[in-house]
């Protein structure tokens, strides 16, 4: 990397004077904790996503557990998920107390294969979650007709997802929606999360499950804990609401001039009528991704494997047995060879310019 140049990160969250303003403002009316501001942050979110209901909470991972537990997913139950995602899609699961049930991926878009679903639904099945990887729906008209076949919840980690569509519809619509707010993902409020649902009783059960398993003060009729937002967070969240779609059409953008200009390696692929909001542009390298990664590194342009183990791998699923008569060759396969590069709202022409140089002269 020429002095000059400056290093091009692979995330950067967007936070500005707006977002002061609002954090200072919270910090002065001594409201900090949940109150009006996450209130009006459920309204706006909701609405973006298409739903009656939004239950906001202090993570992704909070989302998702909240989720689960509302729709009665406990002890015994298993539930249908993808092997190739962040860890917290399947420790949720077990956070529960139900076992995650690993189906491979399709090779297209690297989410969850509904061909390969029905198979693996038994009588203990409580749930399928799919994930919407890289900002990449996952197949949801067939996924859903699946759950609705079976009588299954649908449980959607959107925490990628923000903004993105399958047949004209938001993901987190389809079945009970999460989202994380983590500041690398397309939008933050530092951390966060969110419940989105069309179900009136899911969405109930998930704010008493956020408040302790409280429906009235200090008595508990259910099992919860504290997974509230704060309306510190909120305030945040309300200003990066403001600005979610510019940001989603210049990661869009920014993924449409990359993959024209990249021709060394195989780009993400959109699927027809879809709308992929790029979370991560994420290509797939053969030869040795270590050293291709410490080539971009030097040249200035950061990069990031997501993930490079499927999760039945990690050494936790292993000891508690999660890996037992687990197939997912499509998942190991990407894991071997995803390389994600730099697509975040910030990259100038310059920036975009250069990863493509970089790439092309360096990765095959
Ligand atoms: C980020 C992420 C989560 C967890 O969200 P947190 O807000 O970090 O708890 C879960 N699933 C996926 C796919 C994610 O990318």
């Amino acid at each position: 990397m020429a002095a000059t140049e400056r290093m091009i990160p692979i995330a950067k969250p967007l936070v500005g004077e707006e977002e002061e303003r609002a954090v200072l403002e919270v910090l002065r009316s001594g409201q900090l904790a949940e109150g009006s501001r996450v209130r009006a942050f459920e309204a706006a979110f909701a609405g973006y996503t298409g739903t009656r209901h939004a239950i906001a909470v202090n993570s992704g991972t909070a989302a998702l557990i909240v989720a689960l537990q509302a729709h009665g997913v406990g002890a015994g139950d298993e539930v249908i998920t993808t092997p190739f995602s962040f860890i917290a899609t399947a420790t949720s699961i077990i956070a529960c107390g139900a076992k995650p049930v690993f189906v491979d991926i399709d090779p297209f878009d690297l989410n969850l294969d509904p061909g390969q679903v029905e198979a693996a639904i038994t009588d203990a099945t409580k749930a399928i979650m799919p994930v919407h990887l890289y900002g990449h729906p996952a197949r949801m008209t067939e996924i859903a007709q699946l759950a609705e076949d079976h009588g299954l919840a649908l449980v959607e980690d959107a925490a990628q997802g923000h903004g993105a569509e399958h047949a004209g519809q938001r993901v987190g619509s389809f079945g009970t929606g999460c989202f994380s707010f983590y500041p690398t993902k397309n939008m933050t409020t530092g951390e966060g999360g969110i419940i989105t649902t069309n179900d009136d009783e899911v969405a109930r059960l998930a704010r008493i499950i956020r408040n302790h398993g409280q429906e009235v003060r200090y008595r508990s009729d259910y099992f919860g804990l504290n997974w509230r937002m704060t309306d510190l967070a909120a305030a945040i969240g309300s200003v990066q609401m403001h600005h979610i779609e510019r940001w989603n059409e210049a990661r869009i953008a920014n993924a449409t001039r990359l993959a024209a200009g990249i021709t060394s390696v195989q780009t993400p692929k959109v699927r027809e009528g879809d709308r992929h909001v790029f979370h991560q542009f994420t290509v797939r390298v053969g030869g040795d991704r270590d050293a291709i990664q410490k080539a971009l590194l030097d040249a200035g342009v950061g990069s990031a494997i997501h993930y490079p183990m499927v999760i039945h791998q990690q050494p936790i699923m292993i000891q508690m047995g999660f890996d037992e008569g687990v197939s997912t060759p499509v998942a190991e396969a990407a894991a071997a060879s995803v390389l994600s590069l730099p697509v975040h709202p910030s990259l100038s022409e310059e920036d975009l310019e250069r990863i493509i140089t970089v790439v092309n002269r360096l990765a095959h």
